[in-house]
C-alpha cells in the first residue's frame, strides 16, 4: 500500500489505551496532593493525566478512508505510562544511530550501580545521595577528578548515559524500593575484561548461575560503596574495605545493544511493577524525584544535539509527497475524535491511520 510507512498500526493504539487505563490511580493521586497541599497546579496534572490519549486531532480524508492524526492530546507526566514508554522510544531513536557510530571505535559496556533496599521514608536521601555521588564517578571517568591509585584513563571513557531506574516490591509485608543506575558506558576498544572473582554478589543473579566477576566490576563495587557511604577514596580504604555495593558491567555485541540500551533508558519504572502503583507509592517516588533529571548525558554524550537529523527531514518530505498526493483526490475535513471513535475505527476496519509522527517513534 503506498503510504505505508506512515501507517498506525492496530497494535500500536490498542496498547497505547491499555496503558493510559493505569493512569486513574495517578489522578486520584494528583487530587489528594493538591487538596493536601492546597496547590492547583497539582490538581491540575489530574486533569490532565486522565485526558491523556483521550482526543486525538485529525484530517479526516473521507474518500479514501484515512485518518492522518495532526496531535494526540498527550500529558508527558512522569508517571504516565503511556507517555514515558513513548518518550522512551524517541529518546532510543535519537540515541541510537549516536550509539551506532560510536560502536565503530569504542566498546560500549551496560553499567548498573546498585544501593540496598531503602524503606519509603528514606528514598528521598538515598536517591539524593546516588545523584550526588554519581558525579564523582564521571569525574573519575572524565579525568577531571584524578585517583592516586586508580589511573582511570586506562578506560578511555569518552562518554556516559545514566539512567535512575526505581523497582519496588513487597517483602515481610513491607513496601521495599529498590533505586538503581542503569548506564552506558563508552570505552576504549578491546578492554576484554576477564571475569576473575566471585564475591557476595555473585549468587544473586539470574538463572541461580554463580556469576564472576571482572576487575572493573570489583573496582565498581567497592569504589560505590565507598563513594556513596563517604569514605574518602584512598587506596589504603579501598584495601581495608571488606565490602561493596552490587554492581555489573557487562559488554554490549554489537548485535545486542540496542536491547540493552532500550532497557537501560526505558525509563523510571519496569511495566512488572505497574499493579503496585498506589497512593503510597505514587507519593513517595513525587517526592523523592522532584526535580530531578530520570536521564542525564555525560560526556561525548551530552554534547549531542539532539535535533531532528538529515534522514528525519528526508522522512518528513516524504510524509509530505505523500500528502500531497491525498490532497489531488479531496480535501480532509479537521475532526476532533475521542478515545471511543478511534476504537470503533479500529475495530471496524474500514478507515486507516497515519501520522507523520510515526517516524519519530520507530524503534529497530
Ligand atoms: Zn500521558
Amino acid at each position: 500500500m503506498e503510504g505505508f510507512e506512515w501507517l498506525i498500526e492496530k497494535n500500536f493504539i490498542i496498547e497505547s489505551f491499555e496503558r493510559v487505563k493505569y493512569n486513574e490511580p495517578v489522578a486520584e493521586f494528583y487530587e489528594w496532593l493538591g487538596a493536601l497541599e492546597d496547590d492547583q497546579t497539582i490538581v491540575n496534572k489530574a486533569d490532565r493525566i486522565r485526558l491523556c490519549m483521550k482526543f486525538f486531532d485529525v484530517d479526516y480524508y473521507r474518500m479514501q478512508s484515512i485518518k492522518d492524526i495532526k496531535r494526540v492530546n498527550a500529558c508527558h507526566d512522569l508517571f504516565c505510562y503511556n507517555c514515558q514508554h513513548n518518550i522512551a522510544l524517541k529518546r532510543f531513536g535519537k540515541y541510537m544511530p549516536i550509539l551506532e557510530d560510536l560502536s565503530k571505535d569504542f566498546d560500549l559496556y551496560h553499567v548498573v550501580f546498585t544501593v540496598p533496599d531503602s524503606e519509603a521514608c528514606m528514598l528521598k536521601s538515598t536517591i539524593k545521595q546516588m545523584y550526588k555521588k554519581f558525579v564523582y564517578i564521571n569525574q573519575y571517568f572524565n579525568g577531571s577528578r584524578k585517583s592516586s591509585f586508580v589511573d582511570f584513563s586506562q578506560f578511555g571513557c569518552v562518554g556516559i548515559v545514566r539512567s535512575l531506574e526505581v523497582e519496588f516490591k513487597v517483602r515481610k509485608d513491607k513496601l521495599w524500593y529498590h533505586p538503581h543506575f542503569h548506564c552506558v558506558f563508552v570505552l576504549k576498544k578491546g578492554m576484554n575484561f576477564r571475569k576473575v572473582k566471585y564475591n557476595c554478589f555473585s549468587h544473586s543473579y539470574k538463572n541461580e548461575r554463580l556469576r564472576s566477576f571482572t576487575r572493573f566490576e570489583i573496582l565498581l563495587q567497592n569504589m560505590w560503596y565507598m563513594l556513596y557511604n563517604d569514605i574518602p577514596f584512598t587506596q589504603r580504604n579501598f584495601d581495608e574495605i571488606t565490602r561493596g555495593y552490587s554492581c555489573t558491567a557487562d559488554k554490549c555485541d554489537s548485535n545486542e545493544y540496542h536491547e540493552v540500551f532500550k532497557y537501560a533508558v526505558g525509563g523510571l519504572f519496569k511495566w512488572k511493577n505497574r499493579d503496585l502503583i498506589c497512593r503510597q507509592v505514587l507519593d513517595t517516588l513525587y517526592h523523592a524525584l522532584y526535580r530531578r533529571k530520570i536521564i542525564q548525558g555525560y560526556g561525548i554524550l551530552n554534547r549531542f544535539k539532539f535535533d531532528l537529523s538529515e534522514n528525519d527531514d528526508e522522512a518528513i518530505r516524504s510524509y509530505y509527497e505523500y500528502k500531497k498526493r491525498l490532497l489531488a483526490f479531496e480535501k480532509p475535513v479537521k475532526e476532533v475524535q475521542t478515545m471511543s471513535q478511534v476504537k470503533r475505527d479500529i475495530n471496524e476496519g474500514q478507515i486507516v491511520y497515519i501520522s507523520r509522527f510515526k517516524k519519530t517513534l520507530k524503534v529497530k
